[in-house]
């Protein structure tokens, strides 16, 4: 758990009231509200109510309780907005680019020729793949 900068943290200050949002949901360990320069319309963060860095900090039975809220959310706000689909992201740490240091999830609606074009592919060779997969399942065992 990542307590050093609850204090100047942005989205804690949402969920205690002391700034405003476009509030969608809460429940007693999460809350949704509006992202406030959205990609696109309807565009919305799923944020637990404890104070954790990323996925790889928070405990399990609260990630499944989010997930949980991102499908009802999903469900909602593609029916609200009109959409055709929606991505799903999370950014875990600064390289990936991560801005606010407290888990949140982006529902983020997606609509016919949005233009948005979120991910670019990277080419590997077979024998860098193998590699990398080997590396992985390695660390699986340990
Ligand atoms: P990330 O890059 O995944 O850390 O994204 C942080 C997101 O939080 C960005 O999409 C911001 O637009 C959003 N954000 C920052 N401040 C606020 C705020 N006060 N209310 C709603 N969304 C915010
Ligand atoms: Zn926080």
């Amino acid at each position: 758990m990542e307590f050093d900068n609850v204090m100047d943290c942005i989205f804690c200050k949402i969920i205690e009231g002391e700034l405003p949002c476009h509030k969608i949901y809460e429940d007693k360990r999460i809350i949704a509200f509006l992202d406030i320069n959205p990609i696109n319309k309807g565009h919305l963060l799923v944020v637990p109510k404890e104070h954790h860095l990323n996925i790889l900090d928070t405990p399990i039975d609260l990630l499944k309780d989010m997930i949980a809220v991102v499908q009802k959310m999903a469900f909602l706000v593609i029916e609200a907005v009109g959409a055709k689909g929606f991505n799903l992201s999370v950014s875990n740490g600064k390289e990936a680019g991560q801005m606010v240091d407290h888990l949140h999830f982006h529902i983020i609606p997606r609509f016919t020729r949005d233009n948005l074009h979120l991910w670019s592919g990277k080419a590997l060779s077979d024998d860098e793949m193998k590699h990398v997969a080997e590396n992985i399942k390695k660390m699986m065992t340990q």
